[in-house]
């Protein structure tokens, strides 16, 4: 098997998905494994990212995850390697960003590395070290409110200091707009000072590709998804058609959308419109779990079976935030999440079984559950449908056919997504 060029760690699913999809992009054929692999790899392609979920879990734990992802990338030949996080920078007081940052230099023996979430595509950019998302600062974008991740300082600087024990420093935009010398002697002058990760403004996509050149020979990179267009020509690897190809693509069509997301709201209004058949699944009706799970998850692809074959059949939990209120109120968040969860991640089993090979799944808990109930444990990286949302093609364990999959995180997507990709299959 040929060696892997670039070896990644991402601190969530969707976002590995998304990093993926920019180095497809940029020329390199990429696998995304659901976790740590057991088995060596068994594709021949020039990046892996390796999918964990480890973004809001004890940071000794996120260590020790991505410890063992890094060991299993080196093995596999990687050169580089590549710690992705959220493009907001999510992260909690204590980490995981700066811990699981130190634990791999340590590891990989590097003094030196860079930290930025910058992603001028989907709005995110960073100028003096401060986090924009969109046209406002990180702490009034929303961000400051999230239930797990709150981000309340837009200085990424100030943010990473009390996570990490190295000391942090910024390389701005003056430098990053000079080009690659420049970077590589602002490099330098911080390493003298004993700075070892530098926050890196970016502001545009030819930023992002200067700074790429300026990492040809760091061992370890730390960013958003960004950076990674910079990276692929670094190994000589430029955009191309190979890159996103995909095995040949049989069977029927569905969507199964557990995502209450504004964005995700409109797809399935959207696709109700056309006409198409659409089975909702009331989360009330599973409150009693067992045979009553059962019924509904019977029903529903009883109701499947005799749409499918005419075209692409929508099941869907999805709820626009008033009805998702009410029944979070009666069930509880956690409750009503995993039963719903449960649900569709059986449906999709099912929907596999009756000769789907067309999927896809809505919401990044959602596919999380769909994904380990298919028992697939790698996905190869397709052609972009939408930004950070391509196609994938992987094995199950329930059906010896390649399943066509996109998983698409809860606010990604044009209205017409349900429909749209369907029709941008290879
Ligand atoms: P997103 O990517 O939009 O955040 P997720 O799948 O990550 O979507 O999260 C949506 C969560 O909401 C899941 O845990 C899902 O099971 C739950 N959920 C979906 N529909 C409903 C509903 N109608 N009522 C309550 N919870 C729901």
């Amino acid at each position: 098997m040929k060696k892997i060029l670039l070896g990644c760690i991402a601190d969530d699913f969707t976002g590995a998905t998304d990093l993926a999809n920019n180095l497809v992009r940029a020329g390199m054929r990429v696998v995304q494994t659901i976790g740590v692999p057991t088995q060596p790899l068994q594709a021949e392609v020039d990046a892996v990212v390796v999918s964990l979920k480890s973004r809001t879990i004890e940071p000794e734990q996120a260590c020790t995850q991505s410890l063992a992802a890094l060991k299993w990338l080196q093995a596999q030949g990687a050169q580089q390697i590549y710690f992705k996080y959220c493009s907001t920078f999510d992260s909690t007081a204590t980490g995981n960003i700066g811990p699981v940052t130190d634990a791999l230099m340590a590891a990989l023996q590097t003094d030196f590395t860079i930290a930025t979430p910058a992603f001028p595509d989907a709005g995110r950019t960073v100028f003096k070290g401060y986090l924009f998302v969109g046209s406002v600062l990180l702490h009034e974008s929303g961000m400051q409110d999230h239930p797990l991740t709150p981000m309340t300082d837009p200085n990424l600087v100030r943010v990473l200091k009390p996570q990490t024990r190295h000391q942090v420093g910024l390389i701005d935009h003056t430098v990053v707009a000079q080009g690659e010398a420049a970077i590589r002697a602002r490099i330098a002058a911080l390493r003298a000072e004993g700075v070892a990760i530098a926050v890196v403004d970016a502001v545009s996509n030819a930023d992002l590709l200067r700074l790429g050149a300026a990492l040809s020979d760091m061992p370890l990179v730390t960013a958003g998804s960004g950076v990674a267009i910079g990276l692929p020509a670094n190994f000589g690897i430029a955009p191309n058609a190979q890159a996103s190809c995909l095995p040949p693509t049989a069977g029927l069509q569905a969507i199964v959308s557990g995502s209450c997301s504004r964005a995700t709201n409109a797809q399935v209004a959207a696709f109700r419109a056309t006409g198409l058949p659409a089975i909702a699944v009331d989360p009330l009706r599973l409150q009693q779990g067992g045979q009553a799970v059962q019924q509904v998850v019977d029903e529903a692809l009883a109701l499947c079976q005799t749409h499918l074959a005419k075209g692409p059949v929508l099941v869907y939990s999805t709820a626009e935030p008033d009805a998702l209120k009410s029944i979070q109120d009666q069930l509880g968040v956690q409750t009503a999440g995993q039963l719903v969860e449960q649900t569709l991640a059986r449906i999709a089993v099912g929907l596999v079984r009756q000769g789907v090979g067309q999927f896809i799944v809505a919401g990044g808990e959602t596919s999380g559950a769909v994904v380990q109930a298919l028992g697939m444990t790698q996905l190869q990286i397709g052609a972009q449908i939408d930004p950070g949302v391509p196609w994938c093609a992987g094995h199950t364990a329930v059906s010896d056919k390649t399943l066509h999959i996109t998983l698409k995180s809860g606010n990604f997507g044009t209205p017409d997504f349900f429909t749209k990709a369907f029709q941008c299959i290879v």
